[in-house]
């Protein structure tokens, strides 16, 4: 299985997973024609996605799945429910319910190559919320952004995992002086707000096990983070834990990420 991200930040989410015949993004939060051009330069078509799973109805995450499921239309949308009356699914023309907490077997058109997909709720302010645990052939692979706080018992079932990608979104003391309003800034530090540096070493803590190889920190605030004070908290976490082999890479807002084999 592979995993590469499209595009990480407020400004749109993506990341596709390509696990033997079968590719799948979690997310699809930017323009159509941005999620195009990211496929592009990740040697994908657009038409020859099979699934896209929304992790919450937020724009930064939805944006385009409808339009993209529009013209292309064996591919699926999975998504909770409550996001099908959702207005960026309006043109979506084949929608799967997400079974949340239960695990799902999604395969390429000619039902190749299941992978298992799993969704889990997590404490978010779009309800509801969840982060993916993706298994294929013994692989594991979690995406996990968009948390309030590091709940415990919604990160229990994602631990464990190759390949990580964990929200890393603010630091505590640049939002307090950054150029948020305070009822912004309330909202991201709030309980259904975002994780903080401090918050995702904490989740770091619960979720790397021994098998992990690669974390990506992702959702970077653009204002009030930085990629380098993300990843001292992130190595420092690591060290602390005893894993210094992990690599550590930063999730980029404006240009593709390596194709990792999970
Ligand atoms: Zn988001
Ligand atoms: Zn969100």
């Amino acid at each position: 299985m592979h995993f590469q991200v499209l595009s990480s930040g407020s400004k749109g989410n993506s990341s596709l997973v390509r696990a033997g015949e079968v590719r799948l993004l979690i997310d699809a939060g930017l323009t159509a024609r941005a999620m195009t051009e990211r496929l592009e330069a990740a040697r994908v078509s657009a038409k020859a996605i099979h699934h896209i799973a929304l992790s919450h109805g937020h724009l930064d995450h939805a944006r385009s799945a409808g339009i993209l499921s529009k013209r292309n239309e064996q591919l699926t949308v999975h998504c909770a429910e409550r996001l099908m009356k959702n207005k960026s699914l309006a043109r979506a023309r084949r929608l799967s319910t997400l079974r949340i907490g239960s695990p799902q077997t999604l395969s390429d058109f000619e039902g190749r190559d299941p992978l298992e997909l799993q969704s889990v709720q997590i404490p978010h302010d779009a309800d509801p919320t969840v982060a993916f645990r993706i298994e294929h052939e013994g692989r594991r692979l979690v995406v996990l952004t968009d948390m309030g706080h590091p709940d415990r018992r919604s990160l229990a079932p994602l631990a464990d995992p190759h390949v990580l990608l964990l929200e890393f979104n603010h630091d505590e003391a640049m939002i307090e002086v950054g150029p948020y309003p305070p009822a912004l800034r309330r909202r991201i530090l709030g309980d259904g707000g975002h994780l903080s540096n401090t918050q995702s070493a904490e989740a770091l803590e619960q979720l790397a096990g021994p098998n992990l190889h690669t974390l990506i920190l992702a959702h970077l605030s653009e204002h009030n983070n930085t990629p380098e004070l993300a990843r001292s908290v992130a190595e420092s976490k690591l060290a602390e834990l005893g894993l210094t082999d992990v690599r550590v890479l930063i999730a980029s807002q404006t240009e593709i990420g390596e194709n990792l084999e999970v």
